[in-house]
This record gives C-alpha cells, structure tokens and sequence, in this order.
C-alpha cells in the first residue's frame, strides 16, 4: 500500500492544476441497475482523463528537484497528460509513440507542446526508447502505472469520492495496468475499509482477471478491444499486489456491453465517455457486480474519444 501521507501530499501538490471534477447521478441509470448510482467525471479532467493526477504528481515533484526534460512512452492519454504538465511547469516533454498513432493524438500531444518521437509498433520497442531518450538528456522517465508517485496521484480521485459521496459502499474502476485502481484502493481500504472496490476489464484483455486467479502476474498476447486504455498484456509490478491483496472483485465485459454503456451514458447523461472510462458503467450494468440496493460510484475515468469513433459507436 501507498501511505495516506503520501496521497494527501499528492492531493496538496496538484490541486492547483487538475479539476476537483464534479459526481454526477442519473436515476435512469439507478432504476436500471437497481442501485443509486453516482458517477465520477474524470472525462472532465484537465487533458480528459484521470491520468493528469498521477502525472503532474511526478512530474511537479521532478521539476522541483530540478529535472528540465520529462519523456513517455505512450500514445493516449498518459502522453498527452505528461505533455500538458510538462508545459505547464515549463519543461521540455519528449513522448514516445508507436509509428500507427493516430494523427489526432499525435495532434494533441503536439497542441500540449510535446514532442513527439515515433517507435515500433509495441510498448516493448517504445519503452526502452524512451529510457534510452531519458538517459541521454538527463530527462526523468515518467510510467503510466507502475510508479509510487503516479499511484499516489491517482489515488487523490479515491479521496475526493469519499469527500463528494457521503455513505458510498462501493466503488467500479475501470483496470488497464492497474494505477488507478491501486490509487483508489489506497485511499478508500485505509480510510474506509468497509466499502467495496471492484474492477472491470474487458473480456479480451483481461490480463488482471487471469493474474488474480493465478495468484501472480500473467501476461497475454497482444489485445484487441475498442477501450484502447485498457490494452495492457500484464498487470503492473506494483500495482498488482495492491490488488490481490484488497480488490473485492473484478468483472470482465465484453465489446458490446462497453459500447451499449457509452451509448447509454450518452442518452442517460448527456456525457461523452470514452469506450476505456465506461467499462465501469458497463460493469455496473451488465448486473455481474453482485452489487444491488447500495450507493455506488463507478469513475468515469475518461472522454478522450473522436467524434468520427464516438459516432460510430452511436450508429452500431
Ligand atoms: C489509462 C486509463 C485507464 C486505466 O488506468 P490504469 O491506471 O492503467 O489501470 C482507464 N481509463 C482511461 C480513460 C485511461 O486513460
């Protein structure tokens, strides 16, 4: 576990910078699942998803022990979140991308003032060139997931839940390489101990629901779904014992459930939630949760979707 310290000190050292993001209800939602039903709209983040938590974390830290240079392998989110900090806090941020990014990513991490590089099709060739950039300007390597500072970061989206919901029981998050939901459980198993805290993965990458069974990491081949934040083939070296250890329960979904709950947080809500951050929704619908008659929270952890992606879904 991460020390509540640790997580209180990354909630004083980004509020300045990210959104304290709103909760909001849908009592169609609550019929439907038979539960009251809250959401929290880290789709409304800063850069549009949970991941300037951790990011600014480490990064904010870094530049006041003197980094000038950041570097990420990522594509997604993370890139665009370590760009954005890095050029809020002044410093040169180098991201990593595989050669098939899409250019309306690439777009954004460059609108953030990032620098792009492009590597390789798989994180496998994009992480080590990112070490190999970090190493050669003195730059500090910033992971998506596995990393004391970025779990803590996430987990200031666990503390505000505790503060916004009053009574909450349980908590849904979506589960890619397992940062935010480890972050999640720091906050909510040492202060709240009681409340569950469930996982939802899709069924085609579900990299952590064979490695809870197992009782140790699993990796898996290359993964498909439409939730391209959750495409991770093995979960985190240190988020997954925080896992195994206090997760109460992981839900798999598949591809049309994902896609029926984005599509339902959109008639339901009027919200735009990115395939990845609506799988707790679909958890949550899809009534496998075990979880009735209580107030839950499933995070909306992003909204980082194309209009032409985001139509698509609507139409099928
Ligand atoms: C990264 C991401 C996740 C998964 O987070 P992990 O910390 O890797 O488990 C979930 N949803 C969205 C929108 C993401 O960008």
């Amino acid at each position: 576990m991460i020390a509540l310290e640790k997580i209180r000190e990354a909630a004083d050292e980004i509020s300045d910078v990210i959104h304290r993001t709103p909760v909001l209800t849908s009592s169609r939602l609550s019929e439907q699942t038979g539960n009251e039903v809250y959401l929290k709209g880290e789709h409304l983040q800063k850069t549009g998803s949970f991941k300037i938590r951790g990011a600014s974390n480490k990064v904010l830290k870094a530049v006041r022990e003197g980094a000038s240079h950041v570097v990420a392998a990522s594509s997604g989110n993370h890139g665009q979140a370590v760009a954005y900090i890095a050029g809020q806090a002044g410093v040169q941020a180098t991201i990593v991308v595989p050669v098939d990014a899409s250019p309306a990513k690439v777009a954004a991490i460059e609108a953030y003032g990032g620098q792009v590089v492009r590597c390789g099709l798989t994180s496998a060739e994009r992480i080590p060139e990112a070490l190999r950039i970090a190493e050669e300007t003195g730059g500090v390597f910033v992971p998506p997931y596995d990393d004391p500072d970025i779990i803590a970061g996430q987990g200031t989206a666990g503390m505000e839940i505790l503060e916004q919901v009053a009574d909450c029981e349980a908590v849904i998050v979506p589960v890619g390489g397992g940062g935010l939901t480890a972050g999640i459980l720091c906050a909510i198993k040492q202060m709240r101990p009681e409340i569950l805290v469930i996982g939802a993965e899709p069924e085609t990458a579900d990299d952590t629901k064979q490695s809870l069974e197992a009782g140790e990491r699993i990796a898996i081949g290359p993964t498909q779904t439409i939730a391209d934040g959750l495409r991770t083939s093995i979960p985190g070296e240190l988020t997954f014992p925080i896992l195994r250890s206090h997760l109460d329960r992981l839900v798999t979904v598949s591809e049309g459930e994902i896609k029926e709950a984005c599509k339902l947080l959109f008639q339901y809500t009027k919200q735009v939630v990115e395939p990845s951050g609506a799988v707790s929704a679909a958890a949550l619908l899809s009534g496998r949760t075990g979880i009735r008659g209580k107030r839950v929270v499933a995070v909306l952890s992003g909204g980082n979707v194309s209009a032409d992606a985001f139509a698509e879904m609507l139409r099928t």
